[in-house]
């Protein structure tokens, strides 16, 4: 509006770095033809193909919530990252709405990353992770113009979760910002579905991905890790397995231990490793803080 004018311009600046993060990572912003416009209105906020409703009063945070910790106007960096994950990446019915919310969710810690670093990331997605319920499915039914499940969140910040577990397992961050932007350059201005996303993933990182996302997107449950220490001579001995929905599921998951990181490959069956030099067991980390997973430790 024509008496926001001065405050707009200096708001809307954080635009431009976001621009720039999204094409470094998610490709040329998709929409040059019809330019780039946030559009004042009533409503807090919501994606149209280049011209966003903007509605968030010109304040950090959303709807003046949470200001001290968003350094950022959730609504531009929200539905900015739709332009990419909803406007020209389309799912192709409603119960995979998550390719939309999630990947934006996502967008928004990459935001971070880029501003920040990979930790301030982190610390983005575990401060949204309270909001995770694991009540249904993040993929609903299909062919009945699904609406979402009442009162769930989850194929924002689950769906969020999914994707930073899924670049933690790979274990290599230059592929997963590369399978990253691929992704979204392929299926520019295209129409996909759940499938279309898990046969890129598996694709282009080499891996069986698919028992992954599975587990994430069609159970409403997390994978837990089932595990027993127990002292062994000089060492630990840890017992483990994933406790799950998808047969095959075999996630690799980092822990902490003696200061040092330590890579396990559970599946669904017991398995066995030693950890070397006795350590009280207590300060064992399971990397909770990157892997949203639950765990249960049996002794
Ligand atoms: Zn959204």
């Amino acid at each position: 509006m024509d008496y926001n004018l001065d405050k707009a311009k200096k708001h809307f600046e954080q635009v431009k770095p976001m621009i720039a993060c999204y094409e470094q990572h998610f490709g040329p912003y998709p929409f040059y033809k019809d330019s780039y416009k946030l559009v004042e209105t009533p409503f807090f906020g919501m994606e149209h193909q280049s011209s966003i409703a903007y509605g968030n009063n010109y304040r950090k945070g959303y709807m003046g919530l949470d200001n001290s910790t968003l350094g950022f106007d959730y609504i531009i960096i929200h539905e900015s990252g739709h332009e990419w994950f909803g406007n020209s990446i389309t799912a192709d019915d409603p119960a995979d709405l998550w390719i939309h919310e999630s990947f934006t969710t996502y967008g928004e810690s990459v935001y971070v990353e880029c501003m920040q670093d990979y930790d301030a990331a982190i610390r983005y997605l575990n401060k949204q992770r309270w909001m995770i319920m694991n009540m249904h499915p993040i993929v609903g039914p299909k062919g009945i113009r699904f609406n979402g499940w009442d009162n769930d969140n989850d194929m924002y910040y689950k769906g969020a979760w999914m994707l930073q577990t899924i670049r933690m397992q790979m274990q290599d961050d230059d592929k997963w910002w590369k399978i990253l932007y691929d992704f979204s350059t392929t299926y520019s201005h295209s129409i996909i579905n759940t499938d279309t996303v898990i046969a890129f993933f598996c694709r282009e990182s080499g891996e069986n991905l698919k028992p992954v996302f599975r587990q994430y997107l069609y159970h409403k449950s997390l994978p837990e890790l089932m595990y027993t220490v127990k002292k062994k001579g000089k060492n630990i001995e840890m017992e483990y397995r994933w406790e799950c929905d998808e047969n095959g599921f075999n996630m690799p998951l980092r822990l902490k231990y003696n200061d040092e990181y330590v890579w396990i490959k559970p599946n669904t069956s017991w398995q066995k490793t030693i950890l070397k030099g006795w350590k009280n067991p207590d300060q064992l980390d399971i990397d909770i803080d990157h892997f949203l997973i639950n765990t249960t430790i049996l002794n």
